[in-house]
Order: structure tokens, then C-alpha cells, then sequence
């Protein structure tokens, strides 16, 4: 069994999940269900990153104490996960003891190594983005993803980690294996970043009690940045538990495009500076926007996930997201009531319409015409296009871009509903009692129920309740079958429960 790690970034402690988080989460999930369906030992981590200024500041503004703080909020991103399904093998806090134990570990390893030393910092710190600044990367004073919020001139003695050592390697990294960073317009930022010279960072603030000790000297903690990384490895237990031996390196890490920088350069020298392997892959993802401006604590509160849940419940959702926001870019709604509009035109549309139709058109046929029984038959025209639709949708999740897997198993639906009104099956029918062969109808039939059945499979990683119940509608057995043995698992099919509605319109909720 081949395993298969993957990660999301951990979430900021600052506030309320919203729906950028949640499209990050829902496709990390959407890829983990897959690699599971393809037989992976699939180990699925996200989490939370709770230390740094701005939770010490959020906490004090509450009159709360930090940790106190970091616990709410983790139980309300809990709670959103589950309630979207998500599948999540584990869950690390970087509040946890187990992360400062690893995080500890990792620092000693590098200052064995004689990687960190002592020097001034001045200059800005963006508390928002817990980093620092140099002057050419503001926007009018301002940090150009945090318009509006205050940039704070710093000075303080820190301990620094010698980054610019290991820039011949990194960029032997990125040009050697491509994969590294994914998508490729990632890669060239990236490789641009190494080629334009690597200035040391630090690993340490002095000012800043909330945080893990910086085991070289105590009055300093760990630079929240440097220490949330390492989650990836403290949370399966590095440096020397089973897991961590057995899932490490991650095959897949899934990150926002803006926090790039930190995932494919300084994480990789960190892991290179400590004798640990660099990750597989490092994808960086897109974001939704919504009236131009990318959803953050301030602007993405107008749209509630419970809410949007609840309006027609999480699968949609999920559904919804994977479809609109392509996973190699981004997705701009021009303001909440267009977001809304097209979540609900989607659901009526694709859902309720096209497959709750075919579903039911097919059911009532199978129920009418043969006793709620028939073989499902994998020959024919519409079950050569499924195979069609099939590969198409495998290439696109083997290469990530789920969206593309969506339209293909869309377009199977599509195609199997005009293949309805093409082959007419209820004229079939009537044919039939006039003394007519069966064997037509039979085929009908049958390529019908094989098409529905592989859609369930391929909603599956996608929306994992509806595919299951789908596939319960068709007569199926075990769910989601392995996407390799498909042709047996078909031939668990057959036996038709009529009365289902899978996707109920507004109008009947
Ligand atoms: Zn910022």
C-alpha cells in the first residue's frame, strides 16, 4: 500500500473560519478521499497555528488569556470541519505539547548545525502577516495584503537563521524538480525569489512571550512562522516515531498562494538545515474573491459557513466551491448577493435538475418497465462515453485540478439525459408489450444504471453523503468502491429504490 501524506496550512487563531478556509479544506479533502479511493494509506493533517503577536494582542483586546483565546477558536473551526465533512486523520494545535517538544527538537538540530546567530533586526513587522517587511515590499507605508492596518517599525535583538547558505541548494531544488511547487506559475515566482539573493530571517523574537521558548536562550521564543512549519513533522511525531518515519516526506502540501514564500523556501532550508527530507510537492492554490477584494477575517464574516450550510446542507457547498474555484487560480464574485445567486442557481441546476432528474427519470423506468431490476450493461454508446468521462476525470484528479474532474462527471450526466430523450425508453416500452425483442430496452436500461453508478463514484470524494446515497439508490454494495476494481462493484447494481429525492428544489425544502 502506497502512503500517501497530505497537508493544509495550519489556520491563523485571529478569528472565525470563513470561506476562504473552507475551500482549502474542502479540496485537501476532495484529493484525500480520492487518493483513498485509489487504494492509498491516505494520512490527512490540518490545524491550527496559535502563537504570534497577533493572537497574544486579539487575546489581551478580549481580556482573555491566550490560551483560552486559542481554544475557542480552535473548537469553532472544529466545528465548521465536521460539519462539512471533512476527513481529516489529525488535528495538530501548535499550543500543543507535543509540537513544542518537536519544535524544540528541530531548533537544537540547527543550532548544532551553526545555522543560527545573533544580529539586530530593524525595520517593519506586519503583524498581520506575523512577518517582516522590507521597505520595496510596501504599498505607501502599508503591506499591500493588509491595506488599512497598522505596520510597526521594530527593533529588537534576534536570533537569526542563516537562510542565504542554502540558496545554491534551493534553487537546485526547484530547478531540478518541478514538481516541487505546483502550479507552475508558482514555480517561476518562486525560482525568481531564490535567483534574486536570500537574505537570512529570523527565528526568534525577544518581545513576544506567547510562543515555544527558543531552547538557545529562553528570554526569546521561536518566530511563530518558523515554529507553525515544523507542525507538518511534530504532529506525525517527528523526530523518531513510526508515523513520522512512515509518512514523511509529505507527498502533498496545500497552501494559499500569498504564504508561498515560507512554504518552498524557508520551509525546505529549515528541513535542509535540520538533515530532514524536503517535501514531494507544494501546491499553492488560489483564492475567492468577493468584490475584488480576497476574503479575510474582515470581509468574509458577511458570509456565515453555518449558514451557507444550511441552505441547502454541506455537500452542495462543497460541491459549489470545487466547481467554482478552479484549484489552480482564482474565482471573483463581484459582491455576497452574486455569491449567493450562483450557489443557488448551481444547486438547482446541476443538482437538483440534472442529476436528482436523471436519478429519478431512471429509477421510476427501472421500477416501471423491470420490477426495480436490471444488469447494468457496459457496452453501448452511453457507456462508451462514460469511459470516456471517466478517464478524463482521473487525469484531472491525478493532476489536481478537481474543477476539471467536476465538469467531466457533469458532462456524463448531461450526456446520459439527452441519451434518455434520444432512445426513449417508455416508446421501448410500448413496443415491447406489442411482441418487440427486450433486449434494446434491457441495454437502455442497463447503460443507464452503469453511468449513474460511476457518477456516485466519481461524486464521491466530492460529496461524500450524496454519492453514498446515490449509490444506495442504484441496489450498491460497498462504498466508494476502489476506483480500480469499478467493473466489479458495477455488478452489485441493479436493485432500484424508488422514492428517493437525493437533492430536494428550494421550493420543496
Ligand atoms: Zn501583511
Amino acid at each position: 500500500m502506497t502512503s500517501f501524506y497530505l497537508t493544509t496550512a495550519i489556520d491563523y487563531s485571529n478569528g472565525e473560519p470563513h470561506l476562504g478556509h473552507a475551500v482549502e479544506k474542502i479540496g485537501a479533502d476532495v484529493i484525500a478521499r480520492y487518493r483513498r479511493g485509489c487504494g492509498d494509506d491516505v494520512y490527512f493533517l490540518i490545524g491550527m497555528d496559535e502563537h504570534g503577536q497577533k493572537v497574544q494582542k486579539e487575546a489581551d483586546k478580549n481580556d482573555s488569556q491566550p490560551q483560552d483565546w486559542v481554544n475557542r477558536i480552535a473548537e469553532s473551526f472544529q466545528r465548521v470541519w465536521q460539519r462539512l465533512d471533512i476527513s481529516n486523520d489529525d488535528f495538530i494545535r501548535t499550543s500543543e505539547n507535543r509540537h513544542h517538544l518537536g519544535v524544540t527538537t528541530l531548533m537544537e538540530k540547527i543550532g548544532e548545525k551553526g545555522d543560527f546567530h545573533r544580529a539586530k533586526y530593524e525595520g517593519y513587522y506586519c503583524a498581520g502577516c506575523e512577518a517582516f517587511k522590507k521597505e520595496d515590499e510596501l504599498e505607501n507605508g502599508q503591506c499591500p495584503l493588509h491595506l488599512g492596518r497598522e505596520i510597526e517599525w521594530t527593533e529588537e535583538e534576534n536570533w537569526f537563521f542563516e537562510l542565504s547558505k542554502y540558496s545554491a541548494e534551493l534553487l537546485e531544488l526547484v530547478q531540478t524538480r518541478p514538481d516541487f511547487v505546483r502550479p507552475r506559475s508558482r514555480l517561476n515566482e518562486i525560482t525568481r525569489l531564490i535567483e534574486s539573493g536570500l537574505e537570512d530571517i529570523s527565528a526568534s523574537r525577544s518581545r513576544i512571550s506567547w510562543g515555544v521558548p527558543f531552547p538557545e536562550d529562553r528570554d526569546h521564543t521561536v518566530y511563530v512562522w518558523f515554529e507553525a512549519l515544523a507542525s507538518y513533522i511534530t504532529a506525525l511525531g517527528y523526530p523518531d516515531s513510526e508515523l513520522f518515519q512512515k509518512m514523511w516526506p509529505a507527498d502533498l502540501q496545500i497552501i494559499g498562494k500569498d504564504i508561498t514564500r515560507f512554504h518552498c523556501v524557508y520551509w525546505p532550508a529549515i528541513l535542509l538545515a535540520a538533515g530532514v527530507p524536503v517535501p514531494k510537492s507544494v501546491w499553492g492554490h488560489g483564492f475567492i474573491n468577493i468584490g475584488g477584494a480576497k476574503l479575510s477575517k474582515s470581509s468574509g464574516t458577511e458570509l456565515d459557513l453555518l449558514e451557507l450550510i444550511d441552505r441547502h446542507g454541506a455537500d452542495a457547498l462543497r460541491y459549489f466551491l470545487m466547481r467554482e474555484v478552479p484549484w489552480d487560480g482564482d474565482r471573483n464574485f463581484s459582491s455576497v448577493d452574486e455569491f449567493v445567486q450562483q450557489f443557488d442557481r448551481r444547486y438547482t441546476t446541476d443538482l437538483a435538475n440534472d442529476l436528482g432528474n436523471l436519478l429519478n427519470r431512471v429509477v421510476s423506468m427501472v421500477s416501471k418497465y423491470r420490477n426495480g431490476m436490471i444488469a447494468t450493461v457496459p457496452e453501448g454508446e452511453l457507456s462508451n462515453h462514460m469511459k470516456m468521462s471517466l478517464s478524463t476525470y482521473r487525469e484531472a484528479m491525478d493532476d489536481y485540478r478537481l474543477h476539471k474532474a467536476l465538469i467531466a462527471t457533469f458532462d456524463l450526466v448531461g450526456f446520459a439525459n439527452s441519451f434518455v430523450d434520444q432512445t426513449k425508453p417508455w416508446t421501448l416500452a410500448k413496443e415491447e408489450t406489442k411482441g418487440a425483442s427486450s433486449a434494446e430496452l434491457d441495454s437502455v436500461l442497463g447503460q443507464l444504471i452503469c453511468a449513474l453508478g460511476v457518477t456516485a463514484v466519481m461524486l464521491a470524494p466530492f460529496l461524500p453523503d450524496k454519492a453514498a446515497e446515490l449509490w444506495g439508490v442504484l441496489g450498491g454494495g460497498e462504498f466508494p468502491p476502489h476506483f480500480d476494481h469499478l467493473s466489479v462493484a458495477m455488478e452489485t447494481l441493479g436493485r432500484v429504490e424508488p422514492g428517493s429525492v437525493l437533492f430536494p428544489r428550494p421550493e420543496e425544502i
